[in-house]
C-alpha cells in the first residue's frame, strides 16, 4: 500500500515543466496559446479496465495507448497536437503501475509534442478508468473532414492492416498462439504509432480523412456516407501486415477489412496530388498505399486480382453497443 495521497500522485508522476507561455499541472485550469489563424481541435477518449484493456495488462502499454488513440483523432483531422489532459480513476495508489503508466504516457507526449497540461485524479473501487482529452491546432476552415471526398479521388492509407486484430485474437485466447506471428503483430496492438506528424502536411492536398480505429470497412463507410459517395478498393493494394503472410485467406480478409485498433489514417485526394503525397511519405518515412478510388455509386466494393467483387465479411468493425464484451 502506498502512502501517497492524490496530491502526492500528481506531484510524483504527472507534474512536468509546462512549455514557455503555458500554465500546466498545478493550477485550476491549463492555459495555453492558440496561434492567430488557427482553430482548436479537441477529442476525448475513455479506456476502461476489462473493456478496452485486460485487467493486469502492462501499464506501460496502457500509458502509450491512452494517448495514442487521441493523437490518432487529431491526425484524422490534420490537426497538429498542442497539449493534453488526463483524468485518471484508480481503485488504489499502485506506485509500480503509476510509474510505468506515466513514464510511457509522458514519453509519447514528449515525442508527439503534446504536453500533459492537467487532469484529475480520483478513486474508483470498480477498476481503472482513463480519460484523455487531446488538443490540436488546425488552420481556420482547413480541418480534414469526413464529408468532402469527391468522385474519382484516390483513396490512400497510412501504415498496415490486420496486425492488431491478429494479436488481439491470440491474446484473448480465441485462437492457438503462433509465437512468431504474435511477436510480429503485438507491438501494433499495444504501441500504435498514429501519423500525427505526417497528417498536418496533408492539408491543402487531401479532400477528406478518417482514422480507421474501428476497422477499414466500417470507418471508410462513415466517410462515404458523410461525403455521399461510394468507393472501389483493390484487394491487391491493401497493405497487409507481414504477420499475416500465408495465413488462411478468409482470416486475412476479416483481419484486414474489419479488424479494429488500427490507428492509421485513410484519406482521399485528387489524382494530381500523387507525386506530392508519395514524396511526403518518403520524406517522413511513412508507409503510404493508394488503395482505391471514390465513385459516384452508393456502395463500397472490394475487387480481387481479377476485378471481381469480393464477398465482404458480415461483421462490421467494432461497435460497443453490439459487441460481445458488454
Ligand atoms: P482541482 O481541485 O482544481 O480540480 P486537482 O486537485 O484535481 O485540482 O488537481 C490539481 C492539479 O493537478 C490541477 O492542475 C490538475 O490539472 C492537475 N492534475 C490532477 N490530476 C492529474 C493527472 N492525472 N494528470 C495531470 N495533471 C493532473
Ligand atoms: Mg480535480
Amino acid at each position: 500500500m502506498s502512502d501517497l495521497n492524490e496530491f502526492g500522485v500528481i506531484q510524483t508522476f504527472f507534474k512536468s515543466a509546462a512549455p514557455e507561455g503555458y500554465i500546466g499541472v498545478g493550477d485550476d485550469c491549463a492555459v495555453f496559446p492558440v496561434r492567430p489563424g488557427f482553430q482548436l481541435a479537441v477529442s476525448t477518449d475513455t479506456l476502461i479496465e476489462g473493456q478496452h484493456f485486460f485487467t493486469g495488462a502492462d501499464p506501460a502499454t496502457i500509458g502509450h495507448k491512452a494517448l495514442a488513440v487521441g493523437l490518432s483523432d487529431l491526425a484524422a483531422m490534420g490537426a497538429k497536437p498542442t497539449g493534453c489532459v488526463l483524468a485518471l480513476a484508480l481503485p488504489s495508489v499502485n506506485e509500480v503501475w503509476l510509474k510505468a503508466f506515466s513514464a510511457e504516457f509522458i514519453a509519447l507526449a514528449s515525442k508527439a509534442r503534446c504536453p500533459l497540461l492537467g487532469g484529475d485524479t480520483t478513486r474508483n473501487p470498480n477498476g481503472i478508468v482513463i480519460t484523455v482529452t487531446v488538443f490540436g491546432e488546425v488552420p481556420i476552415a482547413h480541418a480534414l473532414r469526413r464529408d468532402l471526398a469527391l468522385p474519382n479521388d484516390d483513396i490512400w492509407l497510412t501504415g498496415t492492416l490486420g496486425a492488431p486484430h491478429l494479436a488481439l485474437n491470440y491474446l484473448s485466447g480465441k485462437v492457438v498462439v503462433d509465437e512468431a506471428r504474435l511477436a510480429q503483430s503485438r507491438p501494433l496492438l499495444e504501441r500504435p504509432e498514429p501519423p500525427y506528424a505526417f497528417a498536418p502536411a496533408l492539408l491543402e492536398h487531401a479532400h477528406a480523412g478518417i482514422d480507421i480505429s474501428d476497422g477499414l470497412l466500417q470507418d471508410l463507410s462513415h466517410l462515404l456516407k458523410a461525403s455521399q459517395c461510394g468507393a472501389t478498393l483493390q484487394w491487391s493494394k491493401l497493405p497487409v501486415h507481414p504477420a499475416l503472410n500465408n495465413v488462411n485467406r478468409e482470416v486475412v480478409k476479416k483481419a484486414v477489412l474489419t479488424g479494429g485498433d488500427v490507428f492509421q489514417l485513410c484519406f482521399t485526394a485528387h489524382a494530381n496530388e500523387r507525386a506530392y503525397l508519395l514524396a511526403l511519405a518518403a520524406q517522413e518515412n511513412m508507409q503510404l498505399s493508394r488503395i482505391g478510388t471514390i465513385t459516384t455509386e452508393s456502395d463500397l466494393v472490394v475487387l480481387d486480382e481479377n476485378q471481381t467483387p469480393l464477398s465482404l465479411p458480415e461483421q462490421g468493425g467494432f461497435d460497443h453497443f453490439s459487441s460481445e464484451v458488454l
